[in-house]
């Protein structure tokens, strides 16, 4: 089986990270497959207009679940974490549980996270962390193909907090060019319609498009027990099935 698995925090990080990956996978044959953390709860970027808070997990859950079915994804499945706790939670149980999916998918290339989660979120770094303590500690029944830390090039701009987003562009082995997608990927992220007004201030839709200098995604490669591999050139076709 030709399967491609992301794993992520918060349901909006799969479209506005890999969307555009995501879609071409499912159209090259891969079966794709998401996992979400949290259901994102704690967003503070939601449109108070559309939703109260006690209601963003279910509704957020909603959202992913048409998200993913724009980009055609096969299924989503659900840590259950609330929102916002990852670092606090129990290092050990989560890379279990993440284990206990990727043993029954097996799928030969995942996507998670680089070190910094892109935006420094703390729960996108904590994701990063299980997913790295998982592949080196060798949890996984099975050998993927690559391991794929999502990224952006750092010279794109920084945080709010004069932090930057990303990674150096020499650190970076991968570039998939999304431009072919990009409405297809717009829509999905505009799924999450609860970080509407998030997703228009960051600049990243502009008059429901993808902003122009979004239609590229970034990656780290790793091989399949979590090491970097070196590449004589960046890669820029994604991997065939088999
Ligand atoms: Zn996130």
């Amino acid at each position: 089986m030709n399967r491609a698995i992301g794993i992520f925090a918060h349901p909006d990080d799969e479209a506005i990270i890999i969307g555009g990956t995501l879609i071409q996978l499912a159209e090259m044959g891969w079966e794709t497959h998401l996992i979400c953390a949290t259901k994102g709860e704690a967003s503070t970027a939601y449109d108070r207009d559309y939703v109260k808070k006690e209601d963003l997990g279910p509704v957020r859950e909603q959202e992913l679940l048409r998200a993913a079915e724009l980009m055609g994804v096969a299924k989503v499945h659900f840590l259950d974490y609330m929102d916002a706790t990852l670092v606090d939670q129990d290092e050990i149980e989560a890379v279990e549980k993440l284990a206990a999916h990727l043993n029954a998918l097996q799928p030969e290339l995942i996507y998670t996270f680089e070190v910094n989660g892109i935006s420094h979120h703390p729960d996108h770094k904590t994701v990063h962390r299980w997913m790295m303590k998982l592949l080196h500690e060798g949890k996984l029944n099975y050998a993927p193909q690559a391991v794929y830390l999502a990224t952006v090039d750092n010279r794109a701009g920084r945080l709010k907090n004069g932090l930057l987003m990303g990674s150096p562009i020499e650190e970076i082995t991968t570039i998939i060019d999304i431009e072919r997608v990009a409405d297809q990927k717009a829509k999905a992220i505009l799924a999450h319609r609860t970080q509407m007004k998030m997703l228009i201030n960051n600049g990243l839709i502009v008059d429901g498009a993808l902003q122009r200098n979004h239609r590229h995604e970034y990656f780290i490669k790793l091989d399949g027990s979590g090491q970097p591999v070196q590449l004589k050139e960046k890669e820029t076709q994604l991997p065939a099935t088999r």
